[in-house]
């Protein structure tokens, strides 16, 4: 038998298989650094299961074997990083996976606008420079009922950038129980103090009163705050003080009230069978003074941060220096636009748009769903796998409605030949991957969130994974 380093002396050397004519091909796909990098990378391997004492086949250094893990190797680096996977958590709005779904005709318009010059920053009537917010303020206005309008990069943003307009140097009061951290570290104290202003809490953790704020304000008090909770929620003996009483507040003292929505919902959820969340209609309509919120969480659309509220507020937002560093792209612009006309005729945004149509499928829907795709991975599959149709919860995400379940169909896979954490990682590491999720030992896939014409493809990476556990 021959010795650990006898074998490591017989790999070939990184010239002899660049120099190998079985690979001229790939090098004439490939840019040559790429076929570098993929020859290391298959040696560095070879070299790794070597020194682990696994016993190679004979033959495994033979050019004939390497060079088609080398053109493995190189077709997989030359892959974009980015790419699409399947969503079958069953969380609509998922900010590890990208958050919205854009419809077909988003995107159709930002390949239009994209793809060539367009009248971002220019008037078409006046023949004079014009601004690129002016393509979406007076749609968003219609929407959501205001005066004025903005969109920045994101809603962060969009909240460091209105604190930073209303209440640099100065204080903001916000009640004790709003100053939430969303996740990804956005963590409403440490934006507040990044924005030049100064947190004054008050209440305690579970309850504030009207009398709280009140008493709080004073010469150097700039504006009040008001935060949804978002993926946090409080119940038992607690006290917030409502939208309306904090508008009565902030008038009687001449301050301006902003609320962070987070979210940013348009449409009435009750309709759909969910709690009511707070839409930024109601929001203007109770007089806040400047409402933000994410164009990409329940909204649908893409990543932003709108600003909407009071005109005067607006028109000096619009002038904070801060307003260019957060400036949003022409694509982003492009696709709101799209989205912002969708919604204004309501039945057709929860079509068209899928985080609400996804939000909305019957449970009668999605159990059919779940049966067929059972169906197709059970022709695909062998009597080693167990494959069932289970009621599950999905979950809305985004921070919205964190405690409400949502009642989904799932198709539950384990298999024999396979732990559950096998097959988990199987299907994540498919083409295109497809990510579902655990629970009590066999892997789910929530088909809330996996669309019509994904359907197939996980039926058949679901039959590879099957061929991967015979
Ligand atoms: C999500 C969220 C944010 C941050 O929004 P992004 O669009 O992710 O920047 C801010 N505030 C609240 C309450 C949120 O839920």
């Amino acid at each position: 038998m021959k010795s650990q380093l006898d074998r490591l002396r017989e790999i070939p050397a990184v010239d002899t298989i660049l120099n190998a004519p079985d690979l001229a091909p790939l090098l004439k796909a490939r840019p040559r650094w790429l076929v570098v990098d993929a020859v290391h990378a298959v040696l560095a391997s070879l070299r790794q299961e070597i020194q682990a004492g696994q016993d190679l086949a004979a033959g495994e250094m033979a050019l004939a074997k390497l060079i088609p893990r080398v053109e493995q190797a190189a077709e997989e680096m030359g892959r974009t990083h980015l790419r699409p996977v399947v969503n079958a958590t069953g969380v609509v709005i998922h900010t590890n996976l990208g958050r919205a779904v854009l419809p077909e005709e988003v995107l159709h318009q930002v390949v239009r606008v994209a793809s060539h010059y367009s009248n971002l920053e220019y008037d078409l009537s006046r023949g004079a420079r014009g601004t690129r917010y002016a393509h979406v303020e007076d749609i968003l206005c219609r929407l959501c009922g205001s005066e004025a309008a903005l969109v920045v990069n994101n809603n962060a943003g969009a909240v460091l950038l209105g604190l930073n307009t209303l209440a640099e140097g100065r204080k903001v009061i916000v009640s004790r129980g709003q100053l939430v951290e969303i996740g990804g570290s956005f963590r409403i104290p440490d934006v507040m103090k990044k924005s030049g202003c100064h947190l004054v809490e008050v209440g305690t953790t579970n309850k504030t009163h009207p009398k709280d704020y009140r008493n709080a304000i004073g010469e150097q008090t700039a504006a009040l705050l008001k935060v949804h909770m978002s993926n946090f929620e409080m119940s038992g003996f607690t006290r917030e003080v409502s939208r309306r009483e904090m508008v009565a507040i902030a008038r009687e003292a001449g301050l301006p009230l902003m609320e962070d929505l987070g979210s940013g919902n348009l449409v009435d959820l009750s309709a759909f069978g969910l709690p009511s969340e707070p839409t930024v209609q109601e929001s203007v309509r109770d007089g806040v003074d400047l409402v933000t919120f994410s164009g990409d969480k329940l909204l649908g659309g893409p990543q932003a941060g709108i600003l909407v509220g009071k005109k005067t507020i607006l028109d000096r937002v619009k002038k904070n220096p801060m307003t260019r560093a957060l400036r949003v792209d022409k694509m982003t612009l492009a696709a709101l636009e799209v989205i912002a006309r969708i919604y204004l005729d309501p039945p057709a945004a929860q079509r068209q748009i899928p985080a609400l149509r996804m939000l909305s499928t019957p449970l009668s829907e999605l159990t059919a769903r779940a049966q067929s795709l059972a169906r197709c991975i059970r022709s695909l599959s062998d009597d080693t796998w167990v494959v069932d149709v289970m009621e599950d919860l999905s979950q809305v995400g985004g921070g919205a409605l964190p405690e409400t379940p949502l009642p989904t169909c799932v198709v539950s896979l384990s298999t024999s030949g396979m732990s559950v954490n096998r097959l988990e990682q199987a299907f994540r590491a498919a083409d295109p991957p497809v990510i579902g999720r655990i629970r009590h030992d066999r892997f789910l896939l929530d088909v809330r969130t996996i669309q019509d014409q994904e359907l197939e493809t996980v039926a058949r990476v679901a039959g590879k994974v099957a061929a991967l556990s015979r």
